[in-house]
Protein backbone atom coordinates (compact mmCIF):
# COMPACT_ATOMS: atom_id res chain seq x y z
CA UNK A 1 0.00 0.00 0.00
CA UNK A 2 1.32 3.24 -0.90
CA UNK A 3 2.03 5.96 2.16
CA UNK A 4 0.94 8.92 0.13
CA UNK A 5 -1.45 10.33 -2.30
CA UNK A 6 0.41 11.53 -5.24
CA UNK A 7 -1.40 13.91 -7.20
CA UNK A 8 2.68 14.53 -9.26
CA UNK A 9 2.05 16.46 -12.46
CA UNK A 10 5.12 14.53 -13.99
CA UNK A 11 6.78 12.79 -12.93
CA UNK A 12 4.38 11.38 -11.29
CA UNK A 13 2.72 8.21 -9.96
CA UNK A 14 3.19 4.44 -11.86
CA UNK A 15 1.59 1.38 -10.96
CA UNK A 16 2.87 -0.79 -8.12
CA UNK A 17 3.55 -3.62 -10.59
CA UNK A 18 5.75 -1.93 -12.57
CA UNK A 19 8.04 -0.37 -10.20
CA UNK A 20 8.26 -4.25 -8.35
CA UNK A 21 8.82 -5.53 -11.92
CA UNK A 22 11.79 -3.03 -12.26
CA UNK A 23 13.16 -3.41 -8.98
CA UNK A 24 13.92 -7.38 -9.22
CA UNK A 25 14.92 -6.66 -13.13
CA UNK A 26 17.47 -4.04 -11.14
CA UNK A 27 18.81 -7.03 -9.82
CA UNK A 28 18.51 -9.76 -12.04
CA UNK A 29 17.39 -9.23 -15.74
CA UNK A 30 15.61 -12.33 -17.14
CA UNK A 31 17.85 -14.57 -15.81
CA UNK A 32 20.93 -13.44 -17.17
CA UNK A 33 22.71 -12.85 -13.63
CA UNK A 34 23.40 -9.04 -14.35
CA UNK A 35 20.86 -5.90 -13.58
CA UNK A 36 18.95 -4.41 -16.78
CA UNK A 37 21.01 -1.17 -16.24
CA UNK A 38 24.25 -3.82 -16.99
CA UNK A 39 23.36 -5.75 -19.89
CA UNK A 40 23.83 -4.77 -23.50
CA UNK A 41 21.23 -3.09 -25.66
CA UNK A 42 22.46 -5.69 -28.13
CA UNK A 43 21.67 -8.81 -26.47
CA UNK A 44 18.68 -11.09 -27.35
CA UNK A 45 17.25 -10.74 -23.87
CA UNK A 46 16.73 -7.06 -24.27
CA UNK A 47 15.38 -6.85 -28.22
CA UNK A 48 12.45 -9.22 -25.83
CA UNK A 49 12.26 -6.06 -24.26
CA UNK A 50 11.84 -3.90 -27.05
CA UNK A 51 9.60 -6.13 -29.11
CA UNK A 52 7.53 -6.72 -26.42
CA UNK A 53 7.19 -2.67 -25.39
CA UNK A 54 6.89 -2.25 -29.41
CA UNK A 55 3.90 -4.76 -29.36
CA UNK A 56 1.98 -3.20 -26.17
CA UNK A 57 1.70 0.15 -27.81
CA UNK A 58 0.40 -1.41 -31.15
CA UNK A 59 -2.03 -3.05 -29.67
CA UNK A 60 -3.21 -0.88 -26.84
CA UNK A 61 -3.82 1.91 -29.52
CA UNK A 62 -4.94 -0.43 -32.14
CA UNK A 63 -1.74 1.87 -34.45
CA UNK A 64 -2.13 0.72 -38.18
CA UNK A 65 0.26 -0.92 -40.04
CA UNK A 66 0.92 2.65 -42.06
CA UNK A 67 2.43 4.00 -38.86
CA UNK A 68 5.60 3.30 -36.59
CA UNK A 69 6.44 3.19 -33.08
CA UNK A 70 10.05 4.71 -31.74
CA UNK A 71 11.09 5.05 -28.14
CA UNK A 72 13.74 8.16 -28.08
CA UNK A 73 15.49 10.53 -25.58
CA UNK A 74 15.55 14.21 -24.96
CA UNK A 75 12.43 14.73 -23.25
CA UNK A 76 9.11 15.77 -25.05
CA UNK A 77 10.58 19.32 -25.63
CA UNK A 78 13.51 17.54 -28.52
CA UNK A 79 9.92 16.15 -29.67
CA UNK A 80 8.84 19.96 -30.59
CA UNK A 81 12.04 20.50 -33.12
CA UNK A 82 11.44 16.56 -34.41
CA UNK A 83 8.37 17.73 -35.65
CA UNK A 84 9.63 20.75 -37.61
CA UNK A 85 12.55 18.74 -38.55
CA UNK A 86 10.35 15.82 -40.15
CA UNK A 87 7.41 18.02 -41.09
CA UNK A 88 8.15 21.56 -41.88
CA UNK A 89 8.70 22.72 -45.59
CA UNK A 90 7.15 26.21 -45.84
CA UNK A 91 3.87 26.99 -43.62
CA UNK A 92 2.94 25.57 -40.32
CA UNK A 93 0.25 26.17 -38.16
CA UNK A 94 -0.22 25.58 -34.57
CA UNK A 95 -2.94 25.66 -31.68
CA UNK A 96 -2.01 27.59 -28.97
CA UNK A 97 -3.75 26.24 -25.91
CA UNK A 98 -0.84 26.74 -22.92
CA UNK A 99 3.02 26.98 -21.87
CA UNK A 100 3.91 23.37 -24.25
CA UNK A 101 1.57 24.67 -26.91
CA UNK A 102 3.71 28.35 -26.90
CA UNK A 103 6.75 26.15 -26.61
CA UNK A 104 6.52 23.89 -29.15
CA UNK A 105 5.04 26.71 -31.38
CA UNK A 106 8.10 29.04 -30.79
CA UNK A 107 10.50 26.41 -31.61
CA UNK A 108 8.90 26.22 -35.36
CA UNK A 109 8.34 29.68 -35.73
CA UNK A 110 12.36 30.26 -34.87
CA UNK A 111 13.30 27.72 -37.59
CA UNK A 112 10.73 29.22 -40.21
CA UNK A 113 12.03 32.97 -39.77
CA UNK A 114 15.79 31.64 -40.24
CA UNK A 115 14.39 29.77 -43.79
CA UNK A 116 12.60 32.90 -44.52
CA UNK A 117 9.30 30.50 -44.18
CA UNK A 118 6.32 31.13 -41.43
CA UNK A 119 4.90 29.41 -38.46
CA UNK A 120 1.29 30.80 -37.30
CA UNK A 121 -1.16 30.69 -34.94
CA UNK A 122 -4.24 29.24 -35.97
CA UNK A 123 -5.97 29.85 -33.10
CA UNK A 124 -4.92 30.97 -28.92
CA UNK A 125 -6.78 30.90 -25.87
CA UNK A 126 -4.36 32.94 -24.60
CA UNK A 127 -6.82 36.19 -24.03
CA UNK A 128 -8.50 34.10 -21.15
CA UNK A 129 -4.97 32.03 -19.67
CA UNK A 130 -5.42 29.31 -21.49
CA UNK A 131 -8.57 28.16 -19.65
CA UNK A 132 -10.29 26.98 -22.90
CA UNK A 133 -9.50 24.97 -25.83
CA UNK A 134 -10.55 27.69 -29.34
CA UNK A 135 -13.25 26.50 -30.98
CA UNK A 136 -15.31 27.74 -34.60
CA UNK A 137 -11.43 28.41 -36.12
CA UNK A 138 -10.63 27.50 -39.61
CA UNK A 139 -7.32 25.50 -40.31
CA UNK A 140 -5.50 26.86 -43.48
CA UNK A 141 -5.33 23.95 -45.91
CA UNK A 142 -1.71 25.40 -47.29
CA UNK A 143 -0.31 24.06 -44.12
CA UNK A 144 2.44 21.26 -43.88
CA UNK A 145 0.43 20.06 -40.83
CA UNK A 146 -1.15 21.21 -37.49
CA UNK A 147 -0.10 20.85 -34.38
CA UNK A 148 -1.94 20.70 -31.36
CA UNK A 149 -0.91 19.62 -27.58
CA UNK A 150 -4.27 17.41 -26.64
CA UNK A 151 -3.86 18.15 -22.80
CA UNK A 152 -2.67 21.18 -21.45
CA UNK A 153 -0.91 19.53 -18.28
CA UNK A 154 -0.59 23.29 -16.85
CA UNK A 155 -3.62 24.60 -17.23
CA UNK A 156 -6.16 21.50 -17.32
CA UNK A 157 -8.44 21.34 -20.36
CA UNK A 158 -8.09 18.48 -23.34
CA UNK A 159 -9.29 18.05 -26.55
CA UNK A 160 -10.77 14.57 -25.80
CA UNK A 161 -11.62 13.74 -29.49
CA UNK A 162 -9.39 13.08 -32.90
CA UNK A 163 -10.76 16.22 -34.89
CA UNK A 164 -11.24 15.88 -38.77
CA UNK A 165 -7.99 18.10 -40.28
CA UNK A 166 -7.97 18.59 -43.66
CA UNK A 167 -3.48 18.87 -43.20
CA UNK A 168 -1.22 16.52 -41.85
CA UNK A 169 -2.00 16.65 -38.06
CA UNK A 170 0.12 16.57 -35.27
CA UNK A 171 -0.16 16.05 -31.09
CA UNK A 172 1.64 16.51 -28.01
CA UNK A 173 -0.25 14.08 -26.04
CA UNK A 174 2.38 13.82 -23.52
CA UNK A 175 0.11 14.10 -20.39
CA UNK A 176 -2.81 12.23 -21.76
CA UNK A 177 -1.35 9.26 -24.37
CA UNK A 178 -3.25 6.14 -23.13
CA UNK A 179 -6.02 7.52 -21.53
CA UNK A 180 -8.75 6.84 -24.31
CA UNK A 181 -8.85 5.26 -27.60
CA UNK A 182 -7.02 7.14 -30.33
CA UNK A 183 -7.87 7.26 -33.81
CA UNK A 184 -4.13 6.92 -34.85
CA UNK A 185 -4.76 6.77 -38.42
CA UNK A 186 -5.85 10.35 -38.18
CA UNK A 187 -2.67 11.91 -37.41
CA UNK A 188 0.69 12.12 -39.11
CA UNK A 189 2.59 12.39 -35.82
CA UNK A 190 1.64 11.49 -32.21
CA UNK A 191 4.59 12.45 -29.67
CA UNK A 192 5.62 13.13 -26.18
CA UNK A 193 7.07 12.15 -23.01
CA UNK A 194 6.69 9.00 -21.11
CA UNK A 195 6.29 10.73 -17.30
CA UNK A 196 2.90 11.43 -17.34
CA UNK A 197 1.45 8.67 -18.19
CA UNK A 198 3.26 5.40 -20.00
CA UNK A 199 6.53 5.19 -17.54
CA UNK A 200 9.50 7.57 -15.88
CA UNK A 201 11.01 10.21 -17.78
CA UNK A 202 13.81 10.11 -19.52
CA UNK A 203 12.06 7.92 -22.96
CA UNK A 204 9.86 9.71 -25.27
CA UNK A 205 7.40 8.04 -27.85
CA UNK A 206 6.86 8.80 -31.39
CA UNK A 207 4.16 6.98 -33.55
CA UNK A 208 4.64 8.46 -36.84
CA UNK A 209 3.51 7.74 -40.47
CA UNK A 210 6.00 6.49 -42.35
CA UNK A 211 4.23 7.98 -45.48
CA UNK A 212 4.36 11.09 -44.88
CA UNK A 213 8.20 10.96 -43.99
CA UNK A 214 11.16 12.47 -46.32
CA UNK A 215 8.90 15.25 -47.67
CA UNK A 216 10.90 18.30 -46.57
CA UNK A 217 13.16 20.21 -48.93
CA UNK A 218 15.60 20.97 -45.67
CA UNK A 219 18.84 19.11 -44.59
CA UNK A 220 17.59 16.40 -41.38
CA UNK A 221 20.47 15.87 -38.81
CA UNK A 222 20.92 12.44 -39.05
CA UNK A 223 19.65 12.24 -35.43
CA UNK A 224 16.34 13.98 -35.67
CA UNK A 225 15.55 12.52 -38.67
CA UNK A 226 12.42 9.86 -37.39
CA UNK A 227 13.71 7.49 -41.05
CA UNK A 228 17.29 7.32 -38.94
CA UNK A 229 15.48 5.58 -35.75
CA UNK A 230 12.99 3.80 -37.73
CA UNK A 231 15.71 2.02 -39.63
CA UNK A 232 17.67 1.43 -36.61
CA UNK A 233 14.24 0.05 -34.60
CA UNK A 234 14.80 2.75 -31.58
CA UNK A 235 18.22 1.46 -31.15
CA UNK A 236 20.54 3.29 -33.78
CA UNK A 237 22.20 5.03 -30.94
CA UNK A 238 22.25 3.59 -27.26
CA UNK A 239 18.62 3.73 -25.98
CA UNK A 240 16.93 5.04 -22.38
CA UNK A 241 17.26 1.22 -21.53
CA UNK A 242 15.82 1.32 -17.92
CA UNK A 243 13.31 3.89 -18.56
CA UNK A 244 11.85 1.47 -21.69
CA UNK A 245 12.33 -1.13 -19.20
CA UNK A 246 9.32 0.22 -16.81
CA UNK A 247 7.33 1.82 -19.64
CA UNK A 248 6.85 -1.76 -20.75
CA UNK A 249 5.74 -3.09 -17.17
CA UNK A 250 3.32 0.19 -17.11
CA UNK A 251 2.21 -0.72 -20.46
CA UNK A 252 1.76 -4.26 -19.19
CA UNK A 253 -0.31 -3.29 -16.01
CA UNK A 254 -2.54 -1.14 -18.52
CA UNK A 255 -3.49 -4.01 -20.39
CA UNK A 256 -4.19 -5.94 -17.23
CA UNK A 257 -6.59 -3.11 -16.20
CA UNK A 258 -8.63 -4.34 -19.54
CA UNK A 259 -6.94 -1.46 -22.17
CA UNK A 260 -7.04 2.30 -22.44
CA UNK A 261 -11.00 1.57 -22.95
CA UNK A 262 -11.35 0.25 -19.63
CA UNK A 263 -9.02 2.59 -17.85
CA UNK A 264 -10.54 5.50 -19.81
CA UNK A 265 -13.79 4.81 -18.16
CA UNK A 266 -11.84 4.76 -14.90
CA UNK A 267 -10.98 8.02 -15.52
CA UNK A 268 -13.35 9.75 -16.27
CA UNK A 269 -14.96 8.29 -13.32
CA UNK A 270 -12.05 9.77 -11.05
CA UNK A 271 -12.17 13.35 -12.71
CA UNK A 272 -15.99 13.42 -12.29
CA UNK A 273 -15.57 12.74 -8.77
CA UNK A 274 -12.95 15.54 -8.21
CA UNK A 275 -14.75 18.00 -10.58
CA UNK A 276 -18.22 17.39 -8.44
CA UNK A 277 -16.64 18.31 -5.53
CA UNK A 278 -15.12 21.32 -6.77
CA UNK A 279 -18.72 22.18 -8.24
CA UNK A 280 -20.27 21.70 -4.83
CA UNK A 281 -17.32 23.02 -2.38
CA UNK A 282 -17.96 27.12 -1.60
CA UNK A 283 -14.05 27.52 -1.22
CA UNK A 284 -12.60 25.94 -4.28
CA UNK A 285 -14.08 26.95 -7.70
CA UNK A 286 -12.76 25.03 -10.97
CA UNK A 287 -10.45 27.23 -13.37
CA UNK A 288 -11.00 25.35 -16.50
CA UNK A 289 -14.14 25.83 -19.04
CA UNK A 290 -16.31 23.17 -18.03
CA UNK A 291 -16.79 21.39 -21.86
CA UNK A 292 -13.03 21.34 -21.95
CA UNK A 293 -11.98 20.10 -18.96
CA UNK A 294 -9.42 17.76 -18.43
CA UNK A 295 -9.45 13.94 -17.25
CA UNK A 296 -5.64 14.29 -16.47
CA UNK A 297 -4.97 17.53 -14.86
CA UNK A 298 -7.58 19.27 -12.65
CA UNK A 299 -7.06 22.48 -12.16
CA UNK A 300 -8.75 24.78 -8.90
CA UNK A 301 -8.20 28.47 -6.88
CA UNK A 302 -9.38 29.21 -3.61
CA UNK A 303 -12.96 30.65 -4.57
CA UNK A 304 -13.62 34.29 -4.30
CA UNK A 305 -13.09 35.58 -0.46
CA UNK A 306 -11.16 32.34 0.34
CA UNK A 307 -7.86 33.09 -1.38
CA UNK A 308 -5.70 33.98 1.76
CA UNK A 309 -6.77 30.28 2.21
CA UNK A 310 -4.47 28.80 -0.07
CA UNK A 311 -1.48 28.15 1.82
CA UNK A 312 -3.58 26.61 4.85
CA UNK A 313 -5.19 24.30 2.62
CA UNK A 314 -2.03 23.08 1.09
CA UNK A 315 -1.01 22.31 4.66
CA UNK A 316 -4.15 20.76 5.73
CA UNK A 317 -3.94 18.66 2.57
CA UNK A 318 -0.47 17.67 3.51
CA UNK A 319 -1.28 16.57 7.08
CA UNK A 320 -3.33 14.45 5.31
CA UNK A 321 -1.34 12.65 2.80
CA UNK A 322 -1.70 14.70 -0.30
CA UNK A 323 1.56 14.80 -2.08
CA UNK A 324 1.91 17.44 -5.50
CA UNK A 325 -1.74 19.08 -5.43
CA UNK A 326 0.24 22.88 -5.75
CA UNK A 327 -0.35 24.28 -9.21
CA UNK A 328 2.21 24.95 -11.49
CA UNK A 329 4.19 27.93 -10.69
CA UNK A 330 3.01 30.06 -13.84
CA UNK A 331 -0.30 29.80 -12.84
CA UNK A 332 -0.79 29.08 -8.61
CA UNK A 333 -3.49 27.66 -7.08
CA UNK A 334 -3.88 24.00 -7.11
CA UNK A 335 -3.95 20.97 -10.04
CA UNK A 336 -4.54 17.04 -8.93
CA UNK A 337 -2.96 14.98 -11.60
CA UNK A 338 -4.96 11.94 -11.77
CA UNK A 339 -3.26 9.89 -14.63
CA UNK A 340 -4.07 6.34 -15.10
CA UNK A 341 -1.80 4.69 -12.20
CA UNK A 342 -3.72 7.31 -9.81
CA UNK A 343 -5.52 5.03 -8.22
CA UNK A 344 -9.59 6.21 -6.97
CA UNK A 345 -8.96 5.74 -3.29
CA UNK A 346 -6.23 8.95 -3.39
CA UNK A 347 -9.15 10.93 -5.56
CA UNK A 348 -11.31 10.17 -2.68
CA UNK A 349 -9.08 11.32 -0.05
CA UNK A 350 -8.72 14.31 -1.67
CA UNK A 351 -12.47 15.38 -2.10
CA UNK A 352 -12.73 14.09 1.61
CA UNK A 353 -9.87 16.20 2.44
CA UNK A 354 -12.10 19.37 0.63
CA UNK A 355 -14.78 18.60 2.09
CA UNK A 356 -13.29 18.99 5.70
CA UNK A 357 -11.28 21.74 4.70
CA UNK A 358 -14.49 23.43 4.26
CA UNK A 359 -16.16 21.88 7.34
CA UNK A 360 -13.21 23.38 9.45
CA UNK A 361 -13.67 27.06 7.59
CA UNK A 362 -17.22 27.28 7.74
CA UNK A 363 -16.62 26.75 11.58
CA UNK A 364 -14.26 29.33 12.32
CA UNK A 365 -16.57 31.73 9.98
C1 LIG B 1 5.55 17.83 -19.68
C2 LIG B 1 5.15 18.23 -21.02
C3 LIG B 1 6.11 18.54 -22.01
C4 LIG B 1 7.59 18.60 -21.74
O1 LIG B 1 8.12 17.36 -21.52
P1 LIG B 1 9.70 17.14 -21.32
O2 LIG B 1 9.83 15.66 -21.45
O3 LIG B 1 10.03 17.66 -19.97
O4 LIG B 1 10.42 17.88 -22.37
C5 LIG B 1 5.64 18.85 -23.28
N1 LIG B 1 4.33 18.85 -23.57
C6 LIG B 1 3.39 18.56 -22.65
C7 LIG B 1 1.94 18.57 -23.02
C8 LIG B 1 3.77 18.23 -21.34
O5 LIG B 1 2.84 17.94 -20.43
Amino acid sequence: MKKVHNFNAGPCVLPEPAIKAAIAALEDFAGTGMSVIEVSHRSKEWEVVMDECRNLWKELLNIPDTHEVLFLGGGASLGFLYAVMNFFDRKAGYLETGVWAKKAFTEAKNYAESIGAQAIAVASSVDKTYSYIPKGYEIPTDLDYFHITTNNTIYGTEIRYDMDCPVPLIADMSSDIMSRPVDVSKYALIYGGAQKNVGPAGVTFAIVNKEMLGKVSHYIPTMLDYRTHIKGASMFNTPPVFPIFVMKETLKWLKEQGGVEAINKRNREKAALLYSEIDRNSVFVGTAAVEDRSIMNVCFVMAPGYENLQDDFLAFAKERGMVGIKGHRSVGGFRASIYNACPLESVQALVDTMREFETKVNQNA
